[in-house]
């Protein structure tokens, strides 16, 4: 066991309070973790996000991108750098992903076989193997509190047939994901590290990653069900539910979740990947999801769509051209304390980079500030009392 994980309330809608202590750092749930895709939240610099939100309590736990770190710099220029936290100097927690999802996104001429997956890179064309074996070294390399198991992401749609055999590679590979984890976790960078914030596990040996299992089975609830308990029996540090927010209705996105949450033990944190907007991921939470990563804040700012206490907001429009109101009047943050409507609209029409990186910072304090407002919701309501209805 690499994590210890504090439950610290359930709720009657599902909702639980909880506290994750990671090596580098101790994280409080519900979470939103900001996507790091490259080793840097596009267009933030780490010491911004370190502020963000409530009491400037800061991201707890940003995402790095195994796939693209892998292909540039390298993992192992990262791991004789120190170790993801080192090279791009964040020291709070970090989760990779297993590569597999921009595997099948973003590569070409993939070829998928028992051993794992073979695929040119979308940059140069040249040629790769990713195998679970080789995304956990890839893994191990780059350091993060949180490692995720190599798996498919089954596309939406795919028939039954399809969904299966896609999901039986996700489950061979999960197993050998665990294995080769467990015998070779001890070379993670930091291991011996006694400066951490948790330089030791519960169990009393140094610190070390943890990883994650990840159930797919496409939008078949049986293939869910079979694929969440296989994973529970291989124990795990933790679950994730992939496969979702791929194109599929809403209703299919919260019944797969309301379908796998129950067959997960209680005293494990609980990870839905890659969703969603504010109001989802407080619907999430509310289920009794605990972590939630997701691009949109990021990649939204960028084309000028802002999440605000009063909706969404396009600071494009032309509305907003003589506007000297702050983008959000009820938003502490440091582009809403310091900056007018009016300038953010310049500063995109004007293609300048200030406005994507103005426009990130607002609204990843958004989703901060949402989960932290929820986190502060669910400590103030008795866990014997119905939670207040969302919105
Ligand atoms: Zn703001």
């Amino acid at each position: 066991m690499a994590l210890k994980f504090d439950l610290l309330s359930t709720h009657p809608s599902g909702a639980r309070r909880a506290r994750i202590h990671l090596p580098h750092q101790t994280v409080e749930t519900p979470v939103f973790m900001p996507v790091g895709t490259q080793g840097t939240v596009k267009a933030v610099p780490q010491q911004i996000l370190e502020e963000l939100g409530p009491n400037r309590q800061g991201a707890q736990i940003i995402l790095g991108n195994t796939y693209h770190l892998y292909l540039r710099p390298g993992h192992e220029l990262i791991a004789r750098l120190g170790g993801l936290h080192k090279f791009i100097s964040w020291p709070r927690a970090m989760l990779t992903d297993s590569g597999g999802f921009q595997v099948f996104s973003l590569s070409k001429l993939r070829k998928i076989s028992d051993e794992g997956v073979r695929f040119r890179s979308h940059l140069d064309g040249s040629s790769h193997m990713f195998s679970p074996e080789h995304s956990m070294d890839v893994q191990i390399a780059l350091g993060a509190d949180i490692g995720m198991a190599f798996d498919e992401c089954t596309e939406y749609p795919a028939d039954e047939s399809r969904a299966a055999e896609s999901l039986k590679y996700t489950m061979a590979w999960a197993a050998r994901s665990l294995n080769h984890f467990r015998a070779n976790q001890r070379k993670v960078p930091w291991h011996n590290d006694r400066a951490l914030i948790n330089p030791i596990n519960p169990d009393g040996s140094p610190a070390s990653q943890s990883l994650f299992g990840i159930v797919q089975g496409g939008m078949y609830m049986h293939l869910r069900r079979e694929s969440a308990q296989r994973l529970v029996e291989m124990d795990f540090d933790g679950y994730a539910i992939g496969g979702l927010s791929v194109g599929e209705p809403r209703a299919l996105t919260l019944e797969t979740i309301a379908e796998v949450l129950p067959l997960l033990p209680k005293d494990k944190p609980r990870y839905v990947m890659g969703v969603g907007f504010p109001d989802e991921i407080v619907e999430y939470a509310r289920m009794g999801v605990d972590m939630m990563d997701c691009v949109i804040p990021t990649r939204a700012a960028r084309h000028g769509l802002l999440f605000t206490s009063e909706g969404r907001m396009n600071i494009k429009n032309r509305q907003f051209a003589e506007d000297p109101n702050p983008p959000d009047p009820n938003c502490a943050c440091p582009t809403c304390s310091r900056y007018s409507r009016a300038y953010l609209r310049h500063l995109m029409q004007t293609g300048e980079p200030l406005g994507g990186t103005l426009n990130s910072i607002h609204n990843l304090a958004f989703y901060l500030t949402t989960m932290a407002n929820l986190r502060a919701e669910l400590e103030a309501t008795p866990p014997e009392v119905a939670a207040p209805e969302l919105k």
